[in-house]
């Protein structure tokens, strides 16, 4: 990747983060201490765009990146995601017209979302087409189908009917050119009237000052106003950005002249994304030394500390403290991550019971959007170490 923004093509980027050997894949499970040491590592450099304030990862190398079977991110075992599901498909079903329409979903993942939105929508959804590599298995339900291939036009059924919505929930964030991926995708039908992009804000990686959101996988990474001028450089009639996830995501949404009741173009202000970047990098160097401070001395305090949550965020932040940490281990809910390794730091990733056993003291969630639902299910088993969360609690 160059030193042109991706997205708007004008302006010129500058640099602001950079951090070298991170795992290249975050959600690969790795069997043993050994094979997880071993993973492919990548540098994060990062620029923003003084004009769009869009941030890319200038040393991202795609040929590098192969997502495989190996490769888990499902999510959809916590309530609070759940809860962020239903939100996402009462926006979908406000941003369409208020008849039944169809939905091609690319990067479905296991058909998990396409699934859930059928069980929400009833009749409204006419046919859902989930298109992902990684899928395990080609599964087709009554109105769903299901293809473990890129999305080509070939594929799709010929009766597909419209309105036909366009959906891609975190993918454009692993796209190195995302002007040119939608523009092909748009170009699988002409029926396609509305698109749908759910991708994390890094206005608000910045604000927080979570290092651990930036990771190899995610090469671009948007600002409001970056998605506002992807839609409307694509000719989007209507374009609607909105925050969801308490501000971690945005929703994008551009709509072909659909007649519908989509509220009106946000109005974007000119943002000095030169300052608002600022200060970013300095400031990495000391969240990083204080974390490794803090459980240096909870370790001499002869206390167990594990983070929560195996996810992306849990792999970044337990790679750039580094191997010996004195993390004992990664909690997480997911039984298919347990029994196995973070990438890089090597560190277990057991179930809260195993965490309970092995007598953890303190508890470090990598996402505060889930403490409390952390907390009620540590006090329901009998699980009651100390509980802080990255991000939004101060050292
Ligand atoms: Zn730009």
């Amino acid at each position: 990747m160059g030193k042109q923004c991706p997205v708007c093509e004008k302006g010129e980027g500058f640099p602001f983060f950079f951090c070298e050997k991170v795992p290249v894949l975050s959600n690969v499970l790795c069997l043993s201490p050994e094979i997880a040491r071993c993973v492919a590592v990548g540098t994060l450099d990062f620029y923003a765009c003084p004009r769009c304030g869009f941030a890319w990862n200038a040393a991202f190398d795609n040929a590098i990146v192969r997502y495989d079977d190996n490769y888990e991110n499902n999510q959809s075992h916590s309530d609070v995601f759940a809860a962020h599901l239903k939100k996402v498909v009462l926006n979908i079903k406000n941003s369409m017209p208020p008849s039944p329409f169809s939905v091609i979903e690319v990067g479905c993942g296991q058909g998990y979302f396409l699934e859930f939105l059928q069980q929400c929508l009833g009749d409204y959804l006419i046919q859902g087409i989930g298109f992902d590599p990684a899928l395990r298995g080609q599964k087709t339900t009554k109105n769903l189908r299901f293809f473990p291939e890129f999305a080509s036009t070939e594929l799709l059924p010929k009766d597909l009917s419209s309105p036909l919505l366009l959906l891609s929930r975190h993918v454009i964030e692993h796209v190195e050119k995302p002007f040119q991926f939608m523009r092909s995708l748009l170009k699988l039908t002409p029926k396609i009237s509305a698109a749908m992009l759910e991708t994390p804000s890094v206005e608000w990686i910045v604000e927080n000052k979570t290092y651990f959101d930036f990771c190899y996988e995610h090469c671009s990474l948007f600002t409001s106003q970056s998605l506002s001028f992807l839609f409307s450089r694509l000719n989007s009639s209507k374009i609607t950005i909105i925050k969801i996830f308490k501000g971690q995501y945005y929703l994008g949404l551009g709509t072909w002249d659909l007649d519908n009741n989509v509220s009106e173009n946000n109005t974007l202000h000119n943002k000095d994304f030169i300052s608002f970047y600022d200060d970013f990098a300095d400031a990495y160097a000391k969240f990083a030394e204080s974390w490794i401070s803090v459980i240096s001395r909870w370790v001499h305090e002869g206390k167990k500390a594990a983070l929560w949550g195996a996810g992306a965020k849990g792999v970044m932040f337990a790679s750039m403290l580094g191997e010996n940490s004195g993390l004992v281990a990664a909690i997480d809910i997911n039984p298919l991550k347990q029994g196995h390794f973070l990438p890089l730091s090597a560190l277990p990733i057991i179930s809260p019971q195993e965490a309970l056993y092995r007598g953890v003291d303190i508890v470090v969630i990598m996402n505060a959007n889930y403490k409390r639902e952390i907390e009620s299910m540590c006090s329901k088993m009998g699980f009651k170490p100390f509980i802080m969360s990255l991000g939004t609690e101060n050292l």
